[in-house]
């Protein structure tokens, strides 16, 4: 494993499931995307970028800046869309009234060799409960089945458990405190909800201890055997596995990263949409 890989995140966890080689590519290698993910391929640009708006939108709203001057700035019709089923939702009420807001905000622990990483869209603190949102912009909404599995949901909750001491007065909060939830910004009725429990944070913990581990020996990055990942997966030039684009809306689910969430708000705001 070369040196200079020391953090890791859901999302490259999620590439190494999903695929060593694409993990390899990008993290290890770190190359960068020569094809586009999905088609066609500037509407799923600019879906991503307003995606990326919509959290700043988000962010403002939720650090106190009043609604109207906000909702100001979303100026496209998928923006206005997001941010009217955003202040509207009956699921995120009274949000900005709580004392414990932490928008935005970077959790990090020690995990073998590397340290674990996470960028949390909302972490909501209320008396004796802890609430993670994050907010999605996908075209379709996911099963729950599929949201319940993925990495993020395993690694927000444990990592939240595991270093949130800070937010709750010194003391870590017990999983059976935390529960996640994600909103989404085209389906405002149907979020997805996760407790947790003692036994799920046991078993998360050590699936990333474990698979720490093995990112830290493996010197074998093979293909995966799953060619429909490849359709979406900017690599595929790589790997002789295609070169049409998938379609983008089932794209977005499966390859999504963290780079979505590294802009600035004040080079956002110079994009014209
Ligand atoms: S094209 Fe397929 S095999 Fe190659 S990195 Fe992407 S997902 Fe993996």
């Amino acid at each position: 494993m070369p040196q200079h890989l020391t953090t890791l995140s859901q999302s490259s966890l999620q590439d190494y499931h999903d695929c060593p080689r694409r993990f390899e590519l990008r993290y290890l290698q770190q190359l960068a995307y020569p094809a586009v993910e999905a088609e066609p391929a500037l509407e799923n640009e600019k879906h991503q970028q307003e995606g990326e708006y919509f959290h700043r939108l988000a962010q403002q709203y939720l650090i106190g800046i009043p609604a109207e001057q906000v909702g100001k700035l979303a100026n496209t019709d998928n923006l206005q869309r997001w941010w009217e089923n955003f202040v509207n939702a009956a699921d995120l009420r009274g949000l900005r009234d709580l004392a414990g807001l932490y928008a935005e905000s970077t959790l990090s622990a020690p995990l073998g060799k590397f340290r674990l990483v996470a960028k949390y869209d909302l972490i909501a603190v209320d008396k004796d409960k802890v609430t993670i949102y994050d907010w999605k912009t996908y075209r379709k909404r996911p099963k729950n089945e599929w949201m319940n599995i993925r990495w993020q949901t395993r690694v927000y909750r444990a990592l939240l458990a595991k270093a949130g001491a800070h937010l709750n007065n010194g003391k870590p909060f017990a999983p059976e405190q935390i529960e996640m939830i994600y909103w989404f910004a085209d389906f405002p009725a149907e979020p997805a909800r996760f407790i947790y429990t003692p036994e799920q944070f046991k078993r998360d913990w050590d699936a990333l201890t474990q698979l720490s581990a093995e990112i830290t020996s493996t010197t074998t990055f093979p293909l995966t055997e799953d060619a429909t990942r490849c359709n979406y997966c900017p690599y595929r030039s790589y790997c002789n596995r295609g070169i049409r684009a998938g379609d983008a809306a089932d794209a977005e689910l499966e390859t999504e990263t963290e780079e979505l969430f590294n802009i600035n708000f004040e080079q956002i705001g110079e994009i014209a949409f």
